[in-house]
């Protein structure tokens, strides 16, 4: 047996051969394992002294068994030994050994794969997968993972703070079960269609107690091998708070701190849009701007705390007239604008006299007591086929305005002729 050692020789694993536990033949890769300057070394060395002391007794019983004739040659199983080699290190080593015949007398062949870095990586691996554990049970985000028809196939523990459901209870539903409306998902769906994958993309979701959340989706599309579209995987987030945030910040910047209306920019903004719908549909549209009658001397008899929630009671009256879906803003000072759709002049010129009249019935007072009233005058205008922008009408509105304040303030002023009367002024 073995007439040709040089096979012995290149095998990767390291290969001992011993008579009567003395090693007889060591092949180069054992001497790497053992860390042996040559094969002198190793040769005539009892096998056991390189056994870890905690694994001799295993390891001597081991090759016993192997030796005995019911083994019939066969390898034993292969078990982790503890080995320290010529330079004191201490290797991990998987030994598998079998009954040989060497130089015609009983021999046996051990065969040993150095598992230390094995088990090196194998820890590495066991703590990377802790951290990455750690980190998934922790996580702020939920990750999830959906097949192509969209039922969820995976979602992590997050879903309970977020959701208030069991990642168990979610799983095997569709994605679009926690949606407001199942339609609320189509456009995130185009969307991962589309591009492969969406980042920060908005949506709203339902908890188990039924509040609806603001979330924001980072996903991106899977395949399988085929190409074929395969599921969506990514995380999701409550950004309620943001959201409400926000809102808010949008509500700061677009209201008017005073009065609770819209500011100038909010007013101007919505009524582009209102003034392009209108034109785009030959809709009648009609425009009111408002200025307080001699404002400043409400300021100077009252104060100007006074002259404030006069202009607070004065923007209700204002409002007490008006129907959802007109536009009202504070355009400055105590200038405001209101914006009429799907109003002809005539039915504008009613709304006006209510509310110049709402605003004659106010019976003010200060805190000392002393009752006072307010006046206002108001300039009219309405959409013209030849008007280029908002901008035109806005300023007929102004020149009408002025008209209504030298004509004698408390009073409606148009440039366009208004009903029966073609002065361009409505007393009453
Ligand atoms: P007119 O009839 O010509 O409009 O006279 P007026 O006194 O109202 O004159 P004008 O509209 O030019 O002046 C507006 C005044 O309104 C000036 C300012 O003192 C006052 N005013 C503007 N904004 C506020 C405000 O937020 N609070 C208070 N209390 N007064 C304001
Ligand atoms: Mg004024
Ligand atoms: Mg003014």
């Amino acid at each position: 047996m073995f007439h040709d050692l040089s096979l012995l020789h290149t095998l990767p694993a390291a290969v001992l051969v011993t008579q009567e536990g003395a090693i007889r033949f060591a092949n180069a890769a054992s001497m790497a394992l053992l860390e042996a300057p040559s094969t002198d070394s190793l040769i005539g060395r009892l096998s056991g002294d390189f056994v870890h002391p905690m694994d001799r007794v295993r390891s001597t019983n081991r090759i016993q068994q192997v030796a005995v004739p019911e083994q019939g040659g066969r390898p034993n199983k292969s078990s982790e030994f503890r080995i320290r080699t010529l330079q004191g290190n201490l290797r991990m080593v998987l030994i598998s050994s079998v009954a040989v015949e060497w130089n015609g007398a009983p021999a046996v062949l051990m065969c040993g794969l150095d598992m230390t870095h094995q088990s090196e990586i194998e820890a590495q691996l066991r703590e990377s997968e802790q951290n990455f554990r750690r980190l998934f049970e922790n996580m702020q985000d939920v990750y999830y993972r959906t097949d192509a028809q969209g039922i969820v196939q995976h979602v992590g523990p997050g879903v309970r703070r977020v959701l208030g459901y069991e990642p168990h209870e979610i799983e095997g539903r569709t994605a679009e079960s926690y949606y407001p409306q199942s339609t609320d998902r189509d456009a995130f769906k185009a969307a991962i269609m589309e591009h492969g994958e969406v980042s920060d993309f908005p949506g709203q979701m339902v908890r188990r107690d039924g509040t609806v959340i603001d979330i924001s989706i980072s996903s991106h599309a899977l395949y399988d091998h085929a190409g074929n579209f395969a599921g969506v995987e990514g995380i999701y987030r409550d950004v309620t708070q943001r959201k409400n945030l926000e809102r808010e910040l949008q509500r700061l910047a677009t209201t008017d701190m005073l009065t609770g209306m819209a500011n100038r920019r909010a007013f101007l903004e919505c009524a582009e849009s209102v003034y392009a719908h209108s034109r785009s549909n030959g809709e009648p549209l009609t425009l009111l701007m408002l200025d307080l009658d001699h404002f400043k001397s409400i300021n100077d008899r009252f104060g100007h705390l006074e002259g404030d929630r006069a202009l607070v009671a004065f923007a209700q009256a204002v409002k007490n007239q008006l129907r959802a879906s007109d536009t009202v803003g504070r355009l400055g000072g105590e200038e405001f604008g209101v914006l009429l759709p799907l109003t002809s002049m005539d039915e504008g010129l009613e709304v006006a006299k209510r509310i110049l009249h709402g605003v004659r019935a106010l019976q003010l007072s200060d805190e000392a007591g002393h009752a006072y009233g307010i006046t206002a005058s108001l300039g009219l205008s309405t959409f013209r086929q030849a008007d280029r922008s908002l901008r035109d009408m806005l300023d007929r509105a102004d020149q009408a305005l002025y008209l209504a304040k030298n004509q004698g303030r408390d009073q409606i002023a148009s440039l366009e002729p208004l009903g029966e009367q073609p002065n361009r002024q409505v007393a009453e």
